[in-house]
């Protein structure tokens, strides 16, 4: 008998895992719902509603498949090892079949069930799957990882001259089988219920459907203008996947092949739109090999390690006034609001309300991540702390302390409307275009029920640059 372990996967088409048990025999899937987990890694609470709404869904697509799943409850995972072996003796397990997560305690935790379980002569197998090449084989002429995005991306596009990763196929379906009464009782909707977020459900439904017609939405008829669109968080020029990306509802296999479909999965770049959207799955693919092969990252440690010497400000109030969108810098403020409000930020927005908490605010980054990572329905250990430490210049391929966004020119340059300001900031939408980036810049006395800039953009640029430059 073989049991699939699901964790960020929740998927039953081109599922590594998946695929590969059922060649072997008989399955049963499993998930355990670690909750003290959860806290210790700060996981949102809209992502935790989606996870738990997209398990109901996969219990229904195993069914149809004739796997029985078994959802444990393991607040942490340190008991796991002991009970995940009494579950494979109970039902006379082969091997355990699960996909690689890339986290220094989900590697440990992994490590841990596997010395624990083959004692016994059960078997672990685990598989790369969320990246789209196997995690340590991006290796440059010395064998060793890549250090620069640039340098990276390109030997990933050599990879994919020579081969597409295709998906694996469908599985069919399996002899009935049935559950001991004990292992099929776990009442999931009384779970869910605890951790319902209001509307949730509609602006991020869990279905398949859902993540595959955004795919097509976006490969048909957003991509051509991606390059441009991307940019501008009032439009809705990128393709919203991270959700669906992050817990599995789609894999990165399918997205890649969707992108050359045209060309029967063979490695060509028509347009410009297409190349960009390739390079951004690619700054995802980074950051998962940069977690594996440099795991003090996910530590809470800086990749640049002399940065690690940075006098961060101790500003409890202005940390406060930036998680509550309240800086008095519009962009800025409606950044922050989207994600409160949605749970999902614009790219170019969380550029700048990151380097405005660590460059203008000195504030330390891993304050700015955490509290993402606390809010956003995509977090995801790998791309959260790969940005935070680009924007904070700590990181692999960051960008240079010195070249500090200025958030109103940026406020200027891609939300040139104030369009973006005006839904996310009501207070200010009655301001016309010019005024909206800046409402106190030509008249400080204006009243307004809305705070005046906490800080002076160009006297913080010159502090945060001090503060690297005598490093
Ligand atoms: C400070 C900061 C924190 C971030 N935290 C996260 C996070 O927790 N989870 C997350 O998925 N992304 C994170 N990102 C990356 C990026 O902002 C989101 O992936 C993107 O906004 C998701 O929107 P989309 O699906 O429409 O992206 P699209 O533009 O359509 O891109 C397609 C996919 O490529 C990947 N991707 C795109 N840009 C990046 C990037 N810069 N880094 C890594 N992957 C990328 C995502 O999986 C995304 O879904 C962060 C970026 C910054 C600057």
């Amino acid at each position: 008998m073989q049991l699939i372990w699901f964790r960020q996967d929740l998927r039953i088409h081109d599922h590594a895992a998946l695929w590969h048990g059922a060649q072997q025999g008989a399955c049963i899937a499993l998930i355990t719902l670690s909750p003290e987990q959860w806290k210790l890694h700060q996981d949102a609470r809209i992502k935790i509603d989606f996870y738990l709404r997209r398990l109901g869904i996969l219990k229904q697509q195993l069914a149809q498949l004739n796997i029985p799943l078994i959802i444990l409850n393991v607040p942490l995972w340190q008991e796991l090892p002991a009970k995940l072996l009494t579950l494979c003796q109970q039902l006379n397990i082969d091997t355990v079949h699960a996909n690689i997560e890339v986290g220094v305690n989900e590697l440990h935790r992994d490590f841990q069930v596997q010395q624990r379980l083959e004692q016994q002569q059960i078997k672990v197998e685990l598989y790369h799957d969320r990246s789209l090449f196997p995690l340590g084989s991006i290796r440059n002429q010395s064998s060793q990882p890549y250090q620069v995005y640039s340098a990276f991306k390109k030997k990933c596009y050599e990879r994919l001259i020579l081969d597409i990763p295709s998906c694996y196929p469908a599985i069919q379906p399996q002899d009935p089988l049935e559950l001991p009464a004990q292992l099929n009782s776990f009442d999931l909707q009384k779970f869910v219920a605890d951790y319902e977020v209001d509307d949730a459900a509609q602006l991020w439904p869990a279905e398949d459907h859902a993540a595959f017609e955004l795919l097509d939405d976006f490969i048909g008829e957003k991509m051509t203008h991606y390059k441009t669109e991307r940019d501008l968080p009032a439009v809705d020029g990128t393709s919203r996947l991270s959700p669906y990306l992050n817990i599995g509802i789609l894999s990165i296999r399918q997205c890649i092949q969707a992108l050359f479909k045209q060309h029967q999965g063979y490695f060509q770049i028509d347009d410009i739109g297409q190349q960009t959207w390739l390079d951004e799955l690619l700054w995802r693919e980074f950051y998962l090999h940069t977690l594996f092969d440099f795991p003090r990252v996910s530590r809470h440690r800086p990749f640049k390690e002399s940065t690690d010497k940075v006098q961060w400000r101790n500003a409890p109030e202005d940390l406060i006034a930036w998680q509550q969108g309240q800086t008095g810098i519009p962009i800025v403020d409606a950044g922050m609001r989207q994600m409160r409000a949605t749970g999902w930020m614009h790219n170019r927005v969380r550029m700048i309300t990151a380097m405005f908490l660590c460059k203008n605010l000195l504030i330390d980054w891993r304050l700015g991540e955490s509290w993402f990572m606390q809010h956003l329905i995509d977090g995801d250990l790998a791309a959260n702390n790969g940005g935070w430490q680009w924007c904070a210049s700590t990181g692999m391929d960051a960008v240079p302390y010195f070249r500090i966004f200025n958030p109103v020119s940026q406020s200027q340059k891609f939300d040139p409307n104030g369009d973006y300001i005006r839904q996310w900031v009501p207070e200010l939408a009655h301001l016309d275009a010019k005024s909206i980036h800046e409402p106190y810049a030509k008249n400080s006395a204006l009243e307004l029920d809305y705070p005046k800039p906490m800080v002076d953009l160009k006297a913080s640029r010159v502090r945060a640059i001090e503060a690297f430059k005598s490093l």
